[in-house]
């Protein structure tokens, strides 16, 4: 063999090795992402089971408001029939006043149901925000490994590159421009075996006389089909 496609060889497995770490390191983001949007649906329900509360108090709020002002139309009511001297008068007001006493009492009522509205809108964000403390811890130990995973890969990643260009160093140039080319396009590999006639990478037969150069060994070869930098397996 060569001792070009020797070196190309091992040249390869590097780079084969640093392709699949581009690719790691590529995909931590969306994993990162992935990790994050499980919060998502636990947020969502936090933030309605908040605004459900936030609207029952105000409804009691508005009901108490309600009561208030019943009550001081009573109190008035009161100051009125204390100082009037007419019978009917007199009546006529306790007749509101009656009338007022009662919207008070179902207005009460109304107040006691929205309370414990309230009550169950309280656990049911407490519940809400328990099961998201709950994946938030998830998601950070998550996050916490891919941070820890994409420091590493990228430590392999310089290493690997910095050994790679000592590897290529004494590399011929033309067949390095060659073998760059080749595997910048294969998303396999740029060399491959020659077996049986066959070229290990698009698997076609290939010629005779492409055979023939390579069991002559003296010139870099390549495959007619793919292009592919072939070296002889027999
Ligand atoms: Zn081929």
């Amino acid at each position: 063999m060569l001792p070009e496609i020797t070196k190309l060889i091992q040249l390869q497995e590097r780079d084969q090795r640093i392709r699949l770490l581009q690719k790691e390191l590529k995909d931590i983001p969306k994993h990162e992402a992935a990790a994050k949007a499980q919060l998502a649906g636990d947020l969502a329900s936090v933030e309605a089971a908040t605004l459900k509360g936030k609207e029952i108090e105000v409804k009691i709020k508005s009901v108490e408001l309600d009561i208030q002002t019943r009550q001081n139309s009573i109190k008035r009511l009161h100051d009125q029939q204390f100082e009037t001297r007419k019978n009917d008068e007199f009546q006529a007001l306790g007749v509101e006043i009656q009338r007022y006493e009662n919207d008070v009492r179902s207005l009460e009522d109304k107040e006691l149901e929205f309370m414990e509205e309230l009550e169950t809108a309280k656990l049911v964000l407490k519940d809400a925000q328990a099961k998201l403390a709950q994946t938030q811890s998830r998601v950070n130990d998550e996050l916490n490994v891919l941070t820890e995973r994409f420091a590493g890969v990228r430590t392999r990643l310089a290493e690997e590159e910095a050994e790679r260009k000592t590897q290529a160093a004494p590399i011929d140039s033309t067949v390095m421009d060659l073998y760059t080319r080749l595997f910048s396009k294969k998303p396999d590999a740029a060399v491959v075996p020659c077996s049986h006639g066959i070229c290990g990478g698009c698997h076609m037969k290939v010629i005779m006389g492409t055979i023939q150069q390579l069991r002559a060994d003296e010139v870099v070869t390549q495959c007619e089909s793919c292009g592919r930098i072939l070296y002889l397996v027999e």
